[in-house]
Order: structure tokens, then sequence, then C-alpha cells
């Protein structure tokens, strides 16, 4: 389309053109499609090209085209793209925000909050784009120089998942175009018109053709591995499960292609003794409700001392009662559904799995009878650290509670998984939070917050949670590779 999206049906005009490559729309090479539903209806609502291994690379081409020119670009030239690229989304915060609730079925405020966090990296980037410090050291020899400057690494593939639509892209393209790197974004199948709709913006913004290329598949098994047999690629940023990347990072091992990997999480949330317990239920609230728990972040078991068990699950339960599920445009409503039929199968299962091995059902705990992939938010107690539904990343609007009586016993728990994304403690004993946040395998630590992300700050996971951080200064060397220059004068 000429002029720029304006409405949610021109948002969808947008996303029904079809693969962006090399600054153009286009169909698919075979003219496969991706159905996409509205999880709030169960029902399609719209078709988009499916990417095939002939247009990815067809999209390679055009990286590689616009890959010199780009890195070329004034560093401030490139951030005043980036900054514009931030107000336009600011502008137009309403109709992704809708957007985002008609392919994903979050709430509106919340999908609103999504594009604040998400265009933010425009904003932050812009303003990184012109500090890619390098260094100059005199060699310990004396006579000799070590310079060290940052590079564009080069042609990036960029994978993202459904939970953020906006915002699990923008924080890989803003760095990935301020340090001067092409990219190639493949977002996930169930939620693509967003990041379509990112294309027009940043076209509009002046990224140039081929800089951004947009390529929605659902072949993805066969597409990205195109992707990562071509010697151009030269990086992968992937977001979303573990059991994916772990995949990802063998094949990227062919090229040796630089990974980083923003992989799953199973947050613990630990509730000391001496919290402030209503203060522990609003951050619980958040850190597991915000996006239907359907978050990388979301608090994934609650570890709460004896002494206060009982009261944290009485508070906890009655803030989820007054919760009210529905359609996410709904005014009122504070939890829409959950991404899809097999995500709310999942919820079901869990309960009654916890429910055979002693769990309490205290709060909710049934998907209601009613179109759209709903689950009531739910609150299980006593459940044993043996439990079969722990270790695994639940998800949904589900939260387990286990109790400890130690502050090791908290640490051990916390510690006793593969996961090491974030992690979340209530105490009002700042020596502990800080102690504890120290011995916590986490790369994120929240002390008395439920709500961590920041685009300022650098988001990452350690152990299988990841590789590598997003965000902050950080972020953008991820896309930089440093040159060392020996010299003598
Ligand atoms: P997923 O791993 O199923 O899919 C993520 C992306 O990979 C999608 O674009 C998908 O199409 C693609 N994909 C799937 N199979 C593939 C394959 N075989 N080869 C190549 N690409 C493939 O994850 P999801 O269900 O979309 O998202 C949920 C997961 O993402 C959760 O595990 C969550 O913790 C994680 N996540 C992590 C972060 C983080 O920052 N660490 C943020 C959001 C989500």
């Amino acid at each position: 389309m000429s002029t720029r999206p304006r409405t949610p049906a021109d948002f969808m005009e947008v996303a029904n053109q079809g693969l962006y490559i090399g600054g153009e729309w286009r169909p698919s090479s075979d003219n496969a499609t991706i159905e996409v539903r509205d999880p709030a209806t169960a029902e399609p609502f719209a078709s988009v090209a499916s990417a095939s291994g002939h247009d990815v690379i067809a999209a390679v081409e055009s990286a590689s085209d616009a890959a010199e020119s780009w890195a070329n670009t004034a560093p401030r030239e490139r951030g005043e793209i980036l900054r514009r690229t931030f107000e336009l989304m600011a502008d137009l915060e309403d109709e992704y925000a809708a957007l985002i609730v008609k392919e994903m079925g979050k709430t509106f405020a919340e999908s609103k909050g999504e594009m604040r966090y998400g265009s933010e990296f425009f904003r932050w980037f812009s303003e990184e784009a012109v500090r890619n410090d390098g260094s100059l050291t005199i060699a310990p020899a004396a006579d000799k120089r070590i310079i060290a400057i940052g590079q564009p690494i080069g042609i990036s593939v960029l994978i993202t998942p459904w939970n953020f639509p906006a915002a699990m892209a923008t924080r890989k393209i803003a760095p990935a175009l301020a340090a001067g790197c092409p990219v190639i974004l493949k977002p996930a199948s169930d939620t693509p018109l967003t990041a379509l709709a990112l294309a027009a913006t940043l076209e509009e913004a002046g990224v140039p053709p081929g800089v951004v290329n947009v390529v929605p598949s659902n072949r993805s098994s066969e597409v990205v591995p195109r992707l990562l047999e071509d010697q151009r690629v030269r990086k992968l940023s992937f977001t979303g499960s573990t059991a994916v990347g772990r995949q990802l990072l063998i094949g990227a091992a062919t090229n040796v292609v630089s990974c980083s990997m923003e992989l799953g999480g199973d947050a613990p949330f630990l509730v000391f003794e001496d919290a402030d317990i209503a203060d522990a239920v609003d951050g619980a609230m958040v850190a597991k409700l915000r996006n239907g728990g359907q978050s990388c972040i979301a608090a994934n078991r609650f570890l709460v001392h004896a002494a206060v068990a009982e009261d944290f699950a009485g508070q906890f339960s009655e803030a989820m009662r007054t919760i009210t599920l529905g359609p996410g445009m709904q005014a009122g409503v504070g939890l829409g559904p959950l991404i899809n039929a097999a995500a709310q199968e999942e919820m079901r299962e869990i309960v009654d799995v916890a429910a055979d091995a002693g769990a309490s059902v205290r709060v909710g705990g049934n998907a209601p009878d009613r179109p759209g992939y709903y689950f009531e938010p739910t609150l299980l107690s006593d459940v044993l650290t043996d439990s079969p539904i722990l270790g695994r990343e639940i998800f949904g609007p589900m939260a387990p509670m286990i109790t400890f009586e130690t502050e090791e016993e908290a640490i051990e728990l916390a510690n006793d998984t593969v996961h090491g994304l974030a992690s979340y403690l209530y105490t009002t004993d700042l020596a502990r939070g800080l102690r504890v946040a120290e011995a916590i395998e986490s790369g994120m630590v929240g002390i008395n917050r439920g709500m961590i992300s920041d685009p300022a700050a650098p988001f990452g996971g350690v152990k299988q949670s990841g590789l590598g951080r997003e965000g902050s200064h950080e972020g953008m060397k991820e896309f930089l590779e440093t040159k060392y220059i020996a010299a003598s004068w």
C-alpha cells in the first residue's frame, strides 16, 4: 500500500501484502499461506504468505546487496532512522496494540504496555548507534599499540516467538540496525501480522530496501536450516524454547555462525518470612499473570517460607479471584485467552498431574466453558519438591507453591533447575536480598519487584536459558565483531 497504515484495517491490509523482501511485498514462491487465528474465538481471521526455502534465500540476496551500504551509513543517520521508528510506533501505539490483541490474545492494556516497551528499543538503540566504543591500549611491550574496534557482524537472522509479537522483534531489530547489520526476521507463525506491520513502519522511517526483510513461515524446520547453511549469514539471534534453541545451535555449528539465544525459563519467586506479604502478592500477580503467564520470565514456582505460606496463599488466591477473563479488547478484562488449544490442554493436564501428586487447587483449575482458549488463574498449594509438574515451563496462569524453612533451602530449591533466566525475591532485609540475589543462578533477579524488563537493562539467562544479552549497552555488542589492529609507530 502506498499510504502509511493508520487503522487496524490498514495494518491488516499491510500484512496481507505478503513477504517483505528487498523493500517489496511479494507472495510466497509457491503461494503457500499461514492461517492466523484469533485466540479469543479460535476462528481464523487472516491469511499471510508463508516463506519457502527459495524465499528465504531471496531475503539473503537482498540483505547481501544492502549490507555494505548500511554498514557504511553514518551511525548518526542510522540512529535517526531508529529514532523516527520509535516516534512512528509511539504514534501508532493503539493500532499496533489492537493488532497484538487480535493475533496473540493479551488484553489491550497489556498490548499497549508491550508497545511502550517494544518501541523503546528503537529510542534506546538510536542513542547507542553512536556509542560504538573501541579501545586503544599501550601494549605491555610499550613500543606497540593494541587497537580494538567493533565492526558489524553482517547478515543477521532473527527468529522470534509469539508471546510478545512486537517486543521480541524490536529487541533484536533495533540493536542489529544500530550496529550496521541487515536483518532477516522470521516471526512465529501464530503471530506474523505485527512483524509485517513493523516492516511498513521501518520503511516509512527510512530504512533502505534489503536492510530489513520479514519472512513469516510455517515451515521453520525447513527454511531456517536453509538460512544457516548460507555462508553469507553470520549471526543468529533466537528467542524461543530451549528445545528449539538447542537444535538451532547444532545447525549453526556447521558454518560457525555466531549465536545469541534467549531461551526458556523456570523462574523461582521467593517469599521470605520477613517480606511485606501484600507487596509480595502484588508482585506475584504481575510476575505470574502478565501476558497470561506466557512469558519466559513469568514466575514458574512460588517458594514461600512456611511461617507466611498460609497468609501469602490466602491473599494471592483472593487477588486471583478478582480477575475477569475475556477477550482482550473488552473493557474490564484482566486476563485474555491462551495462545492456542494445545496451551489450554496443557494447563488442564498440569492441574490433573499436580492434584494426583497431592497438590491442593486453592483457586481456579478449570478452562471455562466458552469459545476461545481461556484458563482460570490457578493457585496450587502443597506442591512437593519432587512433584512431576516442577522442572517444566508452565506458560500459563498457574502458580505452584512450595514451602521452605531456611534461606539455604530456598536457594537450593531456586537453583534446582537447568534454567536460569529470571528470579524474584521478597524480603524487607536488603542484606539478605543482595546475598540471595548473588547466590541464585539466573541472569536476572528482581528484589521486591515483580516486573524487571527494561530496555536499558541487560536481559538474558545463564545455564540452559541462553547465551548473550539483549537491551542495554550490551545488546548492540551482540551484532558487532571485535577487530584487533596491531600497530606500531
Ligand atoms: P518455539 O521455540 O516453539 O518457537 C520460537 C520460534 O522458533 C518461532 O518463530 C518458531 O516458528 C521457530 N521454530 C520452531 N521450531 C523451529 C525449528 N525446528 N527450526 C527453526 N525454527 C523453529 O517457542 P514459542 O512457543 O514460540 O515461544 C515460547 C518459548 O519462548 C518459551 O520457551 C519461552 O520461555 C521462550 N521465550 C524466551 C524469551 C527470552 O527472552 N529468554 C522471551 C520470550 C519467549
